[in-house]
């Protein structure tokens, strides 16, 4: 048997590897195949105190603005040059296709090269106070130590749109990667050392969230938390940080529309359904996992994506050719296959999938399934699967789509597929989410701001404005 792959916490600009470890399984063959290191609360403490330290005494304290971006840009550049082997790790870690890997690390060195450049473009201002004596200016300064909190998903990616635009604004981070697949966060510790930033600037450790997840979010030094994640941890979160006061943000979860209307056109919007749907294996917070289609197009266009489904080319997630690999841990598996049971029991039709595919019966497999059904108060409508599962159901008017669309605790992401642009407008409107993607489905950019409405979550990650959520304001009053 091969030893296992081992990996290190790094702190305070040290790699280290503690006493306790577990094992991390690659989802495609449910085999052990690395050891992780698992930080306590002790190693949290080590880990805040150097962030504290390195905010407050040493070389970053002193930086200029224009010093960090440069140091940001090299780590952008640094993502880049090892793509290809980051990817591979995060694809054995957590059997996500290699294709979509190695395609979002490109997206995750642009988010440091844009943090880079607006680094030294933040500024603070003079009030012209109708006091003449008196001079005021507003500095912006580092809010202080930023605990980054990342699930499993997209660990690299979610992490960027945290650590990027706080170290752009003078803080020092403590990066949680998630119990689940950590490897590719853990590798990219290497990274940040080569880049140069100075010890404690950039702290990555991984753990289990009721202990290490806990500890930093409890940590008397830690001033700003950044989590992405599912909502009951981010009520444990917002609990817990309560007694320090902690300003937070949070990314979470999503059961985000498609409207498709009969005037749209049917093939490339069944094109960005499936994708929307099963990129990722339907993993993905901004999975457009609700299908509201105009009925007088509905029987087609089902039928259009059900054949799309099928032809889905499931398997090894390293190979460049597959297109959905498996899910990433045997609990996400019993999720979807309970949701999935209970919604069929109470009156929904599974149009495909719904089981284990052929021929693959080591690993976290499942079928891309769509499921229909004309009442939509059942479980599948309702909860976030996290997986690769399509819920339809039928509209007759475009009151009646938004009303669906919005009939939903969440608010990330939503789709409208039309080629009417008085419609297109007067949907982008109504519906009642954070993003609205029309004849398109998930295009991201460091340049626009991210985040839901509702139980999706607070606050937006990426865009000039999030600079200024690691940032606090100092008024100046000077009597001149
Ligand atoms: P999760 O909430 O279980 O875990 C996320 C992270 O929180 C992990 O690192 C975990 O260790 C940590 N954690 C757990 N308990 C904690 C505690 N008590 N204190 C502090 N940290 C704790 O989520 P998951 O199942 O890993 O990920 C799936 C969820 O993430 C889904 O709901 C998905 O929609 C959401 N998500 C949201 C976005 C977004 O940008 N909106 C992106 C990706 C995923």
């Amino acid at each position: 048997m091969n030893a296992l792959q081992t990996f290190e916490h790094y702190i305070d600009g040290v790699f280290s590897y503690p006493t306790e470890r577990f094992e991390s399984v690659d989802p495609s063959t449910e085999a052990a195949w690395a050891l992780m290191p698992q930080a306590d609360a002790a190693d949290v403490d080590r880990a805040v105190t150097a962030a504290h330290r390195a905010m407050h005494e040493g070389p970053w304290a002193r930086m200029t603005a224009t010093e960090r971006g440069r140091l940001l840009y090299k780590l952008g550049d640094l993502v880049a040059e090892n793509a290809a082997e980051i990817a591979k790790l995060e694809t054995r870690d957590t059997g996500k296709i290699i294709r979509e890997t190695k395609a979002q690390i490109g997206y995750v060195a642009a988010y440091y090269r844009y943090f880079a450049g607006l680094a030294d473009k933040h500024q603070g201002a003079v009030v012209p106070i109708d006091k003449p004596d008196l001079d005021v200016t507003l500095r912006p300064e580092p809010i202080g130590v930023v605990a980054a909190i990342v699930p499993w998903n997209s660990q690299l990616f979610l992490s960027a749109v945290k650590l990027a635009p706080a170290l752009a604004a003078g803080c020092a981070v403590v990066l949680k990667a998630s119990e689940d697949g950590p490897a590719p966060l853990l590798a990219f510790a290497k990274l940040v050392h080569q880049a140069g930033f100075p010890p404690g600037v950039v702290n990555i450790l991984t753990g289990f969230g009721p202990e290490c997840g806990k500890a930093l979010t409890t940590h008397p030094l830690v001033s700003r938390i950044a989590f992405t994640g599912g909502p009951a941890t981010a009520r444990h979160i917002v609990r817990n940080s309560a007694e320090n006061l902690a300003f937070t943000t949070l990314e979470l979860g999503g059961k985000s529309p498609v409207v498709v209307f009969n005037d749209a056109d049917l093939e490339s919007a069944a094109n960005a359904v499936v994708a929307g749907i099963f990129a990722a294996s339907g993993q993905s917070c901004t999975a457009g996992s609700r299908l509201l289609v105009e009925r007088k197009v509905a029987q087609p266009f089902l039928k259009l994506l059900a054949d799309k489904a099928r032809a889905i080319r499931i398997g090894n997630p390293q190979r460049m050719e597959t297109e959905m690999g498996p899910l990433a841990t045997a609990r996400q598996v019993a999720h979807m296959e309970r949701t999935v049971a209970a919604s069929i029991v109470q009156g929904a039709e599974c149009i495909t999938g719904g089981s284990r595919p052929r021929g693959l019966s080591q690993g976290y497999y499942v079928s891309p399934t769509i499921l229909f059904s004309h009442d939509t108060d059942l479980p599948c409508f309702r909860e976030e699967f996290f997986g690769p599962v399509l819920s339809a159901t039928v509209f007759d008017t475009e009151e009646e789509a938004v009303a669906k669309a919005n009939d939903t605790v969440f608010g990330l992401a939503s789709g409208v597929f039309t080629t009417n642009l008085a419609r297109a407008h007067r949907m982008t409107a109504k519906i009642h989410a954070g993003i609205v993607w029309v004849n398109t489905y998930r295009a991201v950019s460091p340049m626009v701001p991210f985040g839901g409405y509702g139980m999706s979550g607070l606050g937006r990650e990426a865009g000039m404005d999030s600079i200024r959520d690691y940032t606090r304001t100092k008024s100046v009053w000077i009597n001149t």
